[in-house]
């Protein structure tokens, strides 16, 4: 019993059809169905914090991770709208998988696209988009995460570049990028007028002390925290301007945000098709519970939700996509996709009763992967501010 996504003539147009097939049919049969060492894959990679090389380089062969990109650089020219399909796809199979894939294409290959110069673009954007050089972006610190103004790592202007000292924590992908974008302050106590993005290459040797964090859920998405000592990033290596750092960031996060929320997407519909599963096969008090009143409830509640994140989701993208201001509805998909995602596949896993604790339906894993959700690229009350921030200045003009 699976579900079927919603025929909508936004995103569900025949070359969004084709694309979502070819992702689906990949996720089915190179990820979901796969195996390595006699175990599914997933499995496997959760249980060895490991994505293998050559997974990256399989989907890289579809072309997905230029799916929003411009052709010149091997992309796809799909939009938001086609990397919410990717995500959500790779969110059925592996949020895990997914959130590494949002990184390097959301986050990283965003912000060259976006804020990178012509010649910046020319230098990277191929190679991620071939998975030739995978990405990362880091901007939380030790000391700072929501209040990335107060930010403590320093760029200092020297001749031909820029050298950078601190530090960067919970960073997605950092231990196998060979492309961050970091951000820095400039200006000891300058605040968000005076931080810069840069491109750094690696690996570099003033990248010190690199360690991969032991998380809760999505081990095959590694997590990792370092010290940056005395690392030079030349000049040609700057994007934007300086002092335009934090608003190239939140523009970024603004839009990345809603590939996030395409995650959830998948999730739920992989909690929903669990938990008919589960409740058609298992029989109590001599019934399938999917026989009693009060599971149609929890089912249908569960399906009105991913109804409304995919709406939403899909939505914000296309606003994206026809250059609308989404600062609102990207922390709008955000909050309800992170939200939404963890009680839909909360209910799934109390319709699995105590199955759902163990390893051994796919629902534990999923409801250890889905909390963090709510905390990176923004907490769901970072969201919230958002939302609260853009009202009061259509309304109040404050
Ligand atoms: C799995 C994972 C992957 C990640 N990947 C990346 C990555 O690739 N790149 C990157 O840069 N970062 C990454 N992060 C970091 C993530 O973005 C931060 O953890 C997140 O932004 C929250 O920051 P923090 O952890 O410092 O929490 P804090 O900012 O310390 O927040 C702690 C609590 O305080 C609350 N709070 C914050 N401000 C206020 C306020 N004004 N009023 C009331 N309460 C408030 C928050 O909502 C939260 O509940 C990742 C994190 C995780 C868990």
């Amino acid at each position: 019993m699976l579900t079927s996504n919603a025929l909508n003539p936004v995103w569900e147009t025949e070359d969004y059809l084709m694309l979502r097939k070819s992702v689906k049919d990949f996720c089915r049969d190179e990820v979901l169905n796969a195996k390595r060492e006699g175990k599914p894959l997933v499995q496997w990679m959760d249980e060895n914090e490991e994505t293998p090389e050559e997974l990256w380089q399989k989907l890289a062969g579809l072309g997905v991770f230029g799916v929003s990109l411009p052709e010149q650089y091997g992309g796809f020219e799909m939009g938001k709208i086609g990397a919410c399909i990717v995500s959500d796809e790779l969110g059925y199979v592996d949020p895990a998988f997914a959130l590494a894939v949002g990184a390097h294409m959301s986050l990283a290959s965003e912000a060259i696209a976006l804020f990178g110069n012509d010649e910046q673009k020319e230098r990277y954007l191929s190679d991620l988009v071939s998975a030739k050089k995978i990405g990362a972006l880091a901007s939380t610190e030790q000391g700072v995460g929501s209040d990335v103004a107060s930010m403590s790592t320093m760029a200092e202007k020297v001749d031909g570049g820029w050298v950078v000292n601190g530090n960067k924590q919970f960073i997605t992908n950092a231990e196998i990028a060979d492309v961050m974008v970091i951000i820095a302050q400039t200006q000891k106590g300058g605040g968000n007028k005076t931080m810069a993005m840069f491109i750094l290459d690696l690996p570099s040797d003033g990248i010190k002390g690199m360690v991969r964090e032991e998380k809760m859920g999505l081990h095959a998405s590694l997590t990792n925290s370092f010290a940056i000592e005395d690392v030079f990033i030349p000049d040609n290596n700057l994007m934007g301007e300086v002092g335009g750092g934090f608003k190239m960031l939140m523009n970024v996060f603004n839009r990345s945000r809603i590939t996030l929320a395409g995650c959830c997407v998948g999730m739920m519909r992989r909690a929903i098709d669990e938990a008919w599963n589960y409740t058609w096969d298992r029989r109590v008090f001599g019934k399938r519970i999917l026989e009693f009143p009060t599971t149609h409830e929890k089912l249908a509640e569960m399906e009105v939700l991913k109804t409304l994140v995919e709406s939403m989701t899909f939505d914000a993208a296309w606003r994206v996509d026809r250059g609308l201001d989404v600062k609102k509805f990207g922390a709008i998909a955000k909050y309800a996709g992170s939200e939404m995602a963890f009680k839909c596949i909360d209910s799934a896993l109390q319709l699995h009763g105590g199955q759902g604790y163990m390893k051994s339906y796919a629902v534990e894993k999923l409801f250890r992967d889905v909390r963090a959700w709510r905390i990176f690229e923004g907490t769901s009350l970072i969201q919230l501010f958002t939302v609260f921030r853009s009202d009061l200045k259509t309304r109040l003009g404050m």
